[in-house]
């Protein structure tokens, strides 16, 4: 049975930008532009225009971003990376594939670093530190880069979530030595398949991701320089991507109004934690909706029920995975938070009539549940 409130709707993303995401696509077809071409320039200078630096290269992933990144930042076997709990695996896959050494640290209540647990967890082999600007939101990032920058640990951030998002009028990406960006289809700013960029102000830093993502080859010169990978983001992606980009900031007004809707709906029921975090020098995105509550898994049950389609991000915590070979760090929120969590439908094609329907759905379960546990007190 379809959703009647789906958590995105892929098929109306694109109705709505059709004819121009049509024409890019004709366009650079009938171009032949395939690799490397003048779309992915293109695409590369708006997007580092729109988070605030000099540099932004087109790789394949976020994945691939902040490995070459790390790689960039000198980490390899022997050293620390310090990132988040709370995190997808992306994060910390990156690191162990540089033969570094993840340390993971626990997260605050609004899902980001605790700075203090960052600044705890340093050891002389810390070598960089992998901030995650979850759901949209960056982090507290004063005291991250101000600590850093102080020990001489390369910040690069996890920005996968957070294009748009911003920390005392400062962009997501723009804050330590490299930004990492992934244009998978259900991120705000999503591709026709997997996509991702670094953001840098640093020459040397654009400089050496540009080789690694296409074999290590110096394109001028045909020099191979290092063994690098086949990871480029491609040409006919980049044209789409920068017709969308066009409309990324309606669409986070979108989010963020949608996220509004929802907070009217839903204040004040007991026993949920709503995703609104008082501090007004962040400006957030919303890539996901994610409210909080012991009774998650019933409250999921109800709206796939009732035809609301939900997502859990993520149901157990990564070290939890054996195949992943993680130790457990011992981080409580992050416990907690993997079994409270849950993330409402959220996208720019997210109607009010979707957020009615999700609210009263929400509404309804916690007051059948409030109902049903005073008639068992009152037995
Ligand atoms: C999506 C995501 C990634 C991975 O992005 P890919 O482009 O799929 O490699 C990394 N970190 C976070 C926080 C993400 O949400």
């Amino acid at each position: 049975m379809p959703y009647r409130v789906p958590f995105v709707n892929p098929r109306e993303h694109y109705r709505r930008i059709k004819s121009e995401v049509d024409f890019a696509i004709t366009d650079t077809l009938t171009k032949g532009d395939l690799v490397l071409r003048q779309q992915l320039c293109d695409f590369e200078s708006h997007l580092a225009e729109f988070v605030g630096v000099k540099y932004a290269v087109g790789v394949n992933s976020c994945y691939h971003a902040l490995y070459f990144s790390l790689l960039a930042a000198g980490v390899g076997p022997g050293d620390e990376v310090i990132t988040v709990g709370h995190t997808f695996v992306a994060t910390v896959s990156a690191i162990v594939h540089t033969g570094a050494k993840p340390v993971l640290v626990d997260v605050r209540d609004d899902y980001n670093m605790d700075p203090n647990m960052f600044e705890a967890a340093v050891t002389a082999s810390t070598k960089a530190v992998i901030p995650v600007h979850l759901n949209g939101r960056v982090c507290g990032m004063d005291r991250i880069i101000a600590f850093a920058k102080e020990r001489r640990i390369a910040v690069i951030e996890d920005a996968a979530q957070a294009l748009g998002a911003t920390f005392q009028n400062k962009g997501a990406g723009s804050f330590g030595l490299a930004g990492c960006f992934s244009f998978y289809p259900f991120k705000s700013l999503g591709g026709l398949g997997d996509g991702g960029a670094v953001t840098t102000d640093d020459p040397e830093v654009a400089r050496l991701v540009t080789l690694m993502r296409f074999n290590g080859e110096d394109r001028q010169t045909g020099e191979f320089q290092y063994h690098g990978q086949t990871a480029l983001l491609d040409n006919v992606q980049a044209a789409v991507l920068d017709v969308k980009l066009g409309h990324l900031p309606d669409w986070i007004e979108h989010r963020r109004m949608t996220a509004g809707l929802y907070r009217k709906g839903l204040e004040r029921i007991e026993g949920l934690r709503l995703p609104h975090f008082e501090d007004d020098r962040h400006f957030d995105s919303y890539q996901n909706y994610v409210i909080r509550t012991e009774c998650r898994d019933e409250l999921r049950q109800h709206l796939r029920e009732q035809g609301v389609e939900t997502l859990v991000h993520w149901a157990k915590p990564m070290w939890e995975h054996k195949g992943l070979g993680l130790e457990n760090p011992g981080l409580p929120e992050t416990e907690r938070i993997c079994r409270e969590v849950i993330s409402l439908p959220m996208s720019a094609e997210t109607t009010h009539d979707d957020v009615d329907t999700t609210v009263s759905c929400v509404r309804d379960f916690f007051t059948s549940r409030t109902l049903s546990l005073h008639t068992a007190a009152g037995r």
